[in-house]
């Protein structure tokens, strides 16, 4: 996409709860091109831009307006799916990576934040996307559907198997690796007994992201977290 128009003929907007790069790779689809082309060919039309990693967390301001102009979409909608803004407590460091060896993967892993994710919200989802929430390393649960996040695919292990599809077509659910269903995923990973009380902190870590105050609240509560397996570098 080196020969890119300075304005994508195909751009689906942002959904409000996905990463920037969930959205970036739902435009590449709906293009018909890699997330790498898609990257060459903006910054072949504005110059270095996205070239900090992770992409998804402190997104500069001159690469929101590129973005904006390339995508037709309003700055402030792009703002909005910067995870420093969403959370401005977290310390990025307890963002989900990928590994460096994934470094000539087409789809940018290195340069993206990692994803667990929910089957029973992939099952429902009009648009497959990736929730900015599953990129917290400290939640390992949904908060909707309260089952363990899947930190990859369960048949083959890919760590970034969710599939994006152009726009019209319907919804993949299917892994992109080895074409199992996502969304029907039956591993149970609910060995964790005391998965009431983790649930717990799990919500009150969410809380403690969006009200620095609640943190006093948290830090109450070491001994419990111990007892639960749950870092507290965590907080
Ligand atoms: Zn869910
Ligand atoms: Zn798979």
């Amino acid at each position: 996409m080196a020969l890119a128009p300075a304005r994508l003929p195909f751009a689906p907007q942002p959904i409000s709860t996905e990463l920037l790069s969930s959205w970036l790779l739902r435009v590449a689809a709906a293009n018909f091109v890699e997330l790498s082309e898609l990257l060459q060919g903006l910054q072949c039309r504005y110059g270095q831009v996205l070239t900090s990693a992770p992409m998804d967390y402190d997104l500069p301001a001159a690469d929101v307006q590129a973005l904006s102009q390339f995508c037709r979409i309003a700055p402030k909608r792009i703002r909005a799916l910067d995870l420093r803004l969403r959370v401005p407590h977290l310390n990025p460091a307890l963002l989900l990576r990928f590994p460096d060896h994934f470094l000539m993967c087409p789809r940018c892993s290195v340069s993206r934040v990692r994803y667990a994710f929910c089957p029973l919200c992939i099952a429902s989802q009009p648009v497959i996307h990736v929730h900015w929430e599953w990129s917290l390393a400290c939640l390992i649960r949904c908060g909707l559907h309260r089952i363990p996040l899947l930190e990859c695919c369960p048949d083959c292990g890919e760590p970034d198997p969710l599939t994006f599809s152009a726009l019209d077509l319907p919804a993949s659910r299917l892994c992109r690796s080895c074409g199992s269903d996502l969304a029907a995923s039956t591993v149970c990973l609910d060995r964790i007994q005391d998965k009431g009380n983790i649930q717990a902190v799990g919500d009150v870590y969410r809380a403690a992201l969006r009200f620095p105050l609640i943190r006093i609240v948290v830090a109450l509560i070491p001994k419990r977290l111990k007892s639960l397996e749950i870092s507290e570098s965590f907080l």
